[in-house]
């Protein structure tokens, strides 16, 4: 069959059904995404060695002819498998453990290579499961022996021993397919290996030098191609013409920040004013506001709320779950309501999605009932066509196809990287006109850097990282198993003495909570209403229905319950003021940062707060790791600590919380992005379209951004 790089796997020999449901757990689906599976190191096998002169503590590999093998068991019932070899200056006892199926592949007769350490049985010398390698006399190269061996991520049931076969027969095939997409001028300048070159050489090197030259081709293409589509999702957007261009009077704005509780911070202000520089431009606004927890983000999203409606236009806020929803609802209602804007909530997107036909009145927060605001279409579904209001605050259910606008200025997205670009775009497109609002999303995600400036080019970025004045430092606390009973007696005290309530959160995943880990935090649930007897528990997880978990959330708002145990669904923007104690289950299986946003839920208020970090773990690393949260309280500097300490590969759920997946490079490689930044504004000076750099371009379609 003719292969080439958009193959899909499962067509290619020896990859069936099987195998090819496997890889997709790698992201491997077709040919070229396989020759994409980068290997994260090699074994070094190329020291090659005849059987008389192998050393103990030697990595070495020898060529061999077997001489007889078979399994026994040693006296503590571990079966063994055991082969001796022979290269005619000595032999070689190989030792594998408990690994039968060997018996059918390592034949007597036949020519083998072994690569392995070499140490001691008793006191002969042996070599202990090593790497092995049928070859034919005639064939004198190798894949798993005598070289350098790539190792790859793996998953159940596929091997790097699997994964090295398939890609070098792969290699063979399609290599010369592969187009150069790099202008020669670029690869002459950075002195970059060739394409063809630096895929073959990633996954068999000759040396470690040369595996470095491939890994710097590669990490370069990863990182400028990423830019290169940020860039033109700007460019574009830039080019597009802009429904609404807003006028701002100043005074408006500080008439309104001086009527709020508070003075806003240098970084407010700042913000307020970057939005108010976007809104006024000739297209169409779309800019990031990072801010850690705490940092006074929904005043801002407010604020941007109260210049659209005096330009005359709707806002629309979406957020991630029903509970901050309604919590903006009332934050917001209460900042914009005595200015006479109209304030409605839309949840309850499932009877939404479902039931064709629905009464306005189940929209959970009064949509405006007026008969001349429902108009049906020819489906006869309702249309919630409202142009009474002027602000709606929602969930997914704004995303509802009956509901649409008539003069939507401005979208506003809270926690953006929980939606999905097609649903951003969806309430983008709300407009009955058609026409493009202003966007602003937003986030807690602590972004470095480095990151913002490869991925997050095409925004405009506006940070919050001043807190407001009077925050209390939340004293965090490491606890070991030991010390949880003392704990435990702690927290009683406090809360008796101080009034204030705590959060217990017990480590399971959230909206894809199974029913596995539902039953977990119940019975945990359970256990602690024994450990506080005296106290009033109260229950919160993901798999609990809407009207439920308002209920529960209520309940604690209103000091019904002292302890509120729950699943991390708590991680996202509760505002309890008088929620004193954050405790965290089993913190070691959570990043730093998702930690950090835990803790944010408590030091709202006046009540001096804490954070008790519960661990089983007794190693070094991951003590230490949660212990910087005893001292370190900026989340963009946790996340940089956590980026050190697991690698980036290891960084669990950075898709979740919104950055990209990197095959190759690191959001570490500083230099590597400084030097495509570089390359990338000298490309961009005198050719802003690109348009002498078309495969290029046609290669950067291809880097998922979310844009
Ligand atoms: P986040 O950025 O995490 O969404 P919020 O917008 O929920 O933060 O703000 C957290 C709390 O801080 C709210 O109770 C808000 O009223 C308050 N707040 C916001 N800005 C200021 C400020 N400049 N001074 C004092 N309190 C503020
Ligand atoms: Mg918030």
């Amino acid at each position: 069959m003719d292969l080439n790089l958009n193959t899909p796997i499962r067509f290619t020999p020896h990859v069936g059904p099987v195998m090819a449901s496997r890889l997709e757990r790698l992201g491997v689906r077709t040919v070229e995404e396989l020759l994409y599976h980068i290997p994260f190191r090699y074994d070094d096998f190329s020291l090659v060695s005849t059987i008389a002169r192998i050393q103990p503590g030697e990595t070495v590999t020898i060529k061999g002819t077997v001489e007889s093998f078979h399994d026994f068991f040693t006296k503590t019932g571990k079966k063994i498998q055991e082969a001796r070899v022979t290269d005619g200056t000595g032999k070689l006892t190989v030792v594998w453990f408990n690994q039968p199926y060997l018996r059918s592949i390592i034949l007597p007769g036949s020519t083998i290579r072994l690569s392995g350490t070499i140490g001691f049985f008793g006191s002969k010398l042996v070599m202990n499961s090593p790497q092995y390698e049928i070859i034919p006399e005639s064939q004198t190269s190798s894949l798993h022996t005598g070289r350098l061996v790539p190792v790859y991520p793996e998953t159940e049931g596929v091997s790097s021993k699997w994964l090295r076969a398939r890609i070098a027969f792969l290699l063979g095939g399609v290599l010369g397919q592969i187009v150069d997409y790099m202008p020669p001028s670029i690869r002459a300048s950075q002195q970059l290996m060739s394409l063809t070159g630096a895929i073959r050489t990633i996954h068999f090197p000759a040396s470690l030098v040369e595996a470095q030259a491939a890994r710097r081709r590669l990490t370069f293409d990863e990182l400028l191609l990423l830019q290169i589509r940020s860039y033109e999702l700007k460019y574009i957007r830039e080019k597009q013409e802009l429904a609404y261009s807003f006028t701002v009077s100043a005074s408006e704005v500080t008439d309104f920040t001086n009527a709020l509780p508070f003075q806003l911070t240098g970084d407010q202000e700042q913000s307020v004013n970057d939005i108010v520089g976007d809104v006024t431009r000739r297209y169409p606004m779309n800019r990031l506001l990072e801010g850690d927890v705490g940092s006074g983000k929904t005043v801002v999203a407010a604020i941007a709320m109260f210049v659209s409606h005096k330009n005359g236009f709707q806002s629309a806020l979406m957020a991630p779950t029903q509970i901050l929803a309604e919590q903006h609802y009332h934050t917001i209602s209460r900042l914009l309501s005595p200015l006479g804007i109209t304030v409605n909530l839309i949840t309850g997107s499932h009877k939404l999605n479902q039931e064709s036909r629905i009464p306005s009145t189940s929209l959970r927060a009064g949509v405006n009932h007026d008969k001349k605001n429902k108009t049906k279409n020819h489906n006869s579904k309702f249309i919630i066509h409202n142009s009474s209001v002027d602000v709606f605050i929602g969930t997914h259910a704004l995303l509802s196809e009956s509901l649409t606008f008539d003069r939507l200025g401005l979208v506003i997205i809270d926690e953006q990287h929980r939606f999905g670009v097609a649903q951003r775009q969806t309430l983008m497109e709300k407009n009955t006109k058609g026409k493009i609002p202003h966007l602003l999303t937003m986030t807690a995600t602590p972004i470095p850097r480095t990151v913002a400036k490869t991925v997050f080019g095409h925004l405009d970025l506006s940070t919050l990282s001043e807190m407001p004045k009077g925050r209390i430092r939340i004293k965090t606390w490491v606890v070991s198993k030991d010390k949880r009973k003392a704990a435990y007696a702690w927290i009683t005290k406090q809360i008796q003495e101080t009034g204030g309530q705590a959060f217990i959160v017990c480590p399971f995943i959230e909206e894809s909570e199974s029913m596995v880990s539902v039953k977990a935090v119940t019975q945990e649930y359970t256990t602690l209403r024994g450990i506080f007897p005296d106290f009033s528990l109260g229950l919160l997880h993901g798999r609990m229905k809407p009207k439920e978990k308002t209920a529960a959330l209520e309940a604690f708002r209103q000091k019904k319950d002292a302890i509120l145990v729950t699943t991390p669904v708590v991680e996202v923007g509760i505002d309890i003021p008088n929620a004193a104690i954050m405790v965290i289950e089993g913190a070691d299986r959570f990043g730093l940062g998702q930690l950090h946003q835990l803790r944010g839920r408590v030091g709202r208020g006046t009540l001096a707060s804490y954070c008790l970090l519960f661990t089983e773990a007794t190693d070094e690393k991951p003590i230490k790791r949660l212990k910087s949260l005893e001292t370190v309280f900026s989340g963009p500097e946790l996340a940089e600590i956590d980026l050190q300490l697991r690698g980036p590969g290891e960084i669990l759920g950075t898709r979740q919380h919104g950055l990209p997946d990197l095959k190759i490079a690191s959001f570490s490689d500083m230099d590597v992005i400084e030097e495509t930044q570089r390359v990338l504004r000298t490309i961009t000076r005198d050719d802003p379209a690109l348009a002498a750099f078309p495969l290029l371009r046609e290669q950067a379609q291809k880097s998922t951004i979310e844009d």
